[in-house]
């Protein structure tokens, strides 16, 4: 099956309230302009680097999601057209968010990584810390960042029950906070476990290889 095909079908499994990410990190631009031809407009990326070299080379109206871990330091550089930051793992990272999206004139929309993984190498607040920026006073200390929701990544295995109270236990954080604070993603489930994410209320997923093929 070619990359059109099995973005096609993808889309055709997901509800309609769940946006797909297309998760094109170290794929050639001929690969995404397949899926783009295809309808696809909102693509991921893991490295600022890469994603702004494929923004520059590709049509302005894709909306660029950085899902990688991002280094402060190069925040500047995706500033002016990113769309939504999803690995916001530290408040010195949002305030660089806030700093750069201001001088840019501009605000700029993240969501929250929070760890729910049973595994030391992955990134995100703990619920306690999330519990505590909602109840600061976030709306004034960033005013150039959006908090449009919460992102979490399952732990990497095949035991399905693990992977569903993990997802489980994100959506149960986000239920808690959303309505006051006006979330409205919850971007959980890759390749191996979109369904599962979905099942547990996911409303945008992040897939790649399942599109692109392995990488
Ligand atoms: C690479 C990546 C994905 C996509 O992974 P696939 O298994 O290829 O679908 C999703 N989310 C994050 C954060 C990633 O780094």
């Amino acid at each position: 099956m070619n990359i059109a095909t099995r973005l096609t079908e993808i889309k055709k499994i997901l509800p309609d309230n769940v946006v797909l990410v297309a998760v094109s990190k170290t794929k050639p631009v001929q690969d995404l302009m397949a899926a783009y031809n295809a309808g696809q407009r909102i693509f991921g990326e893991n490295k600022i680097q890469e994603m702004t070299d494929k923004f520059e080379e590709m049509p302005k109206d894709i909306q660029w999601h950085m899902i990688g871990h991002v280094q402060r330091n190069k925040v500047k550089y995706m500033a002016p057209f990113v769309a939504l930051v999803h690995g916001v793992d530290s408040l010195k990272l949002l305030q660089e968010i806030n700093k750069q999206a201001e001088k840019n004139n501009r605000i700029i929309s993240v969501l929250l990584q929070v760890f729910i993984a049973d595994e030391e190498t992955k990134f995100g607040f703990d619920k306690n810390e999330i519990s505590e920026i909602f109840n600061s006073d976030f709306k004034n200390d960033y005013k150039n960042v959006k908090i449009e929701g919460l992102m979490g990544m399952a732990t990497f295995t095949d035991k399905q029950e693990q992977i569903k109270e993990e997802f489980t236990t994100l959506k149960n954080l986000y239920d808690q906070f959303a309505t006051a604070n006006d979330l409205t993603v919850l971007s959980m489930g890759m390749s191996g476990d979109y369904k599962i994410a979905i099942d547990c209320g996911s409303t945008m997923v992040r897939i790649g290889s399942s599109i692109f093929g392995s990488r």
